[in-house]
């Protein structure tokens, strides 16, 4: 180890940020008995506990009570319209989060993991400095190691007026339930606030610079989506950006790139995420950074120093919980284990949740294409039984991408109620080489939508 400062603590393993990924790191770390500290200047549990995948599907949950009430009479149930109490909603958020606060800390704390509050930044390769957020103060540690984990934070879209605009941190808590809320996006977060807040009850309208949603997912996914969200009231904007926004006591003005307007009570931008390494100190002491000022890390966490590591998204890897665990795993191991661990990034299962959700893992139809050449296509579209007498009009859509060479199934995507839960199943088999004749010879469970996938047997296109 080198530095000439006399460090206030002394350690194996410096964690920056107590996110997913950084908590993670810090417990697999300590229970191999290396001596660890986390640095954390905000809530533990980063963005996923706090203003991310827990709170939003929570609100997503709330959300699709008002689709059961609605549904109800179908079944039933006398018609009953209630209205959302947006204040409780918050409050009982607040608590659930708070409790999680508390386990994240108590699991730091139950694994030997020191805490240390306050704003790090690297001095030198093996040195930190964290800067209490209440006194200035500030305590110095000796590492071995530097684990890097500061995740990301929103990009603002750089228009006049955008700072009439909020992003996702703001919208668990909005002080007032925006009666007309525009979204400006097409990507997970856009197209699941739009879903969200229209089902809490907004009007939602959602500007797509673009010609679809979900860019980067399987075509049909973003063309059956747009559908089914069109079909519940988000007025979807393709081919539309807001040029600048105003305000008056009618409320937000959006001026659109079109010369239009729109009216909100807010504005959601949701362009995008950057990684946090403003003031880390990373390039001041050599670590190489990617031009859009990421950590540049190999595929298992190593910087071009070889103290200095990182995982989540701080990195350019895929922004998704899962992801930043994994990676942490891949890294203590490295370190402090056989260094054997490691996953398969090119089989991520991820959802989206929309109303309805989507589900996917593997490669989207047109890179599967691009990969494999040949393939063989199934498609199925249906109405879901619990929809025959819900009088609702939604739609779910399966699709199943086979390598027509191998018979291996690359790519699964679907759009329907609860696709997460049911692609997380299938991301096993799919980890395991699975076969279109292996998913033939699995019997379906009746009546589910799930069975759908092990029973299409005429492919839509086979080339
Ligand atoms: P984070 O969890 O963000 O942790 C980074 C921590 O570092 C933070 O606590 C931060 O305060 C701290 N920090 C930063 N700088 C410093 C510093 N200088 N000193 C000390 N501490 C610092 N993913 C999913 O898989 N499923 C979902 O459903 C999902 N939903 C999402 C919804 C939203 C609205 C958002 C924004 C994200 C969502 N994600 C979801 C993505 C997921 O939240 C992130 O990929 C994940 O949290 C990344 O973990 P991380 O450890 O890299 O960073
Ligand atoms: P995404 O990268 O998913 O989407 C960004 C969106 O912003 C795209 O639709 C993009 O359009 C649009 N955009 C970018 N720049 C502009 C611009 N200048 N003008 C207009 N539109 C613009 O980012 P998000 O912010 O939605 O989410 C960040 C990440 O967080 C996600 O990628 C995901 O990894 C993670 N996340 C995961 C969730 C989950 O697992 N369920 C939920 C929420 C977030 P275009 O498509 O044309 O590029």
């Amino acid at each position: 180890m080198t530095g000439a400062c006399v460090a206030d603590l002394e350690v194996d393993l410096m964690v920056l940020g107590a996110g997913s990924g950084g908590v993670r790191a810090a417990r697999l770390a300590a229970q191999r008995g290396v001596r660890v500290a986390v640095a954390e200047m905000a809530a533990t549990g980063g963005t996923c506990v706090n203003v991310g995948c827990i709170p939003k599907k929570l609100y997503s949950i709330a959300a699709h009570y008002a689709e059961a009430f609605a549904e109800a009479p179908g079944f039933g149930w006398p018609p009953s319209s209630p209205v959302l109490d947006w204040e409780r909603l918050k409050v009982r958020r607040k608590a659930e989060i708070s409790r999680l606060n508390g386990v994240y800390e108590g699991l730091l704390e139950g694994s030997g993991v020191s805490l240390l509050r306050g704003r790090a930044r690297l001095l030198s390769p093996h040195e930190v400095g964290v800067d209490s957020l209440d006194d200035g103060s500030t305590i110095t540690v000796k590492a071995a190691h530097v684990l890097v984990a500061t995740g990301g934070h929103p990009i603002h879209l750089a228009i006049p007026g955008c700072d009439h605009a909020v992003v996702s941190d703001q919208m668990f808590d909005l002080p007032t339930f925006p009666k007309r809320l525009t979204v400006v996006g097409a990507g997970y977060i856009a197209c699941e606030m739009a879903s969200i807040f229209h089902g809490l009850g907004a009007e939602v309208t959602q500007l797509i610079r673009g010609d679809s949603l979900l860019r980067g997912f399987d075509a049909d996914i973003g063309r059956f989506l747009a559908v089914e969200m069109r079909k519940k009231g988000v007025d979807l904007r393709f081919g539309r950006k807001p040029a600048a926004l105003g305000h008056s006591d009618a409320g937000l003005h959006v001026h659109l790139d079109d010369g239009s307007m729109l009216g909100a009570d807010t504005v959601l931008m949701a362009t995008g995420r950057g990684p946090n390494t403003h003031g880390l100190g990373l390039a001041e002491i050599g670590v190489e950074m990617r031009p859009n000022g990421s950590v540049k890390v190999d595929a298992r966490g190593a910087s071009n120093l070889p103290s200095i590591h990182a995982v989540g998204d701080v990195t350019d890897g895929p922004q998704l919980t899962p992801v930043a665990l994994a990676q942490a795993g891949v890294v203590v191991d490295r370190l402090f284990g056989d260094g054997k661990r490691s996953f398969d990034p090119t089989l991520i299962p991820t959802a989206v949740f929309t109303h309805p959700n989507v589900g996917t893992i593997g490669l989207a139809e047109e890179a599967a294409r691009a990969r494999h050449g040949r393939l063989q296509i199934f498609r199925s579209e249906f109405r879901p039984l619990k929809h025959t007498l819900s009088d609702s009009d939604e739609r779910s859509m399966m699709k199943l991408v086979v390598d027509a060479a191998s018979d291996k199934v690359v790519g699964l995507h679907m759009v329907g109620a609860e696709a997460g839960e049911i692609v997380q199943g299938f991301a096993v088999a799919m980890g395991m080489g699975a076969t279109k004749a292996q998913f033939d010879a699995t019997l379906g469970i009746h009546p589910t939508m799930a069975e759908e996938l092990v029973t299409m047997r005429t492919p839509i296109s086979t080339d």
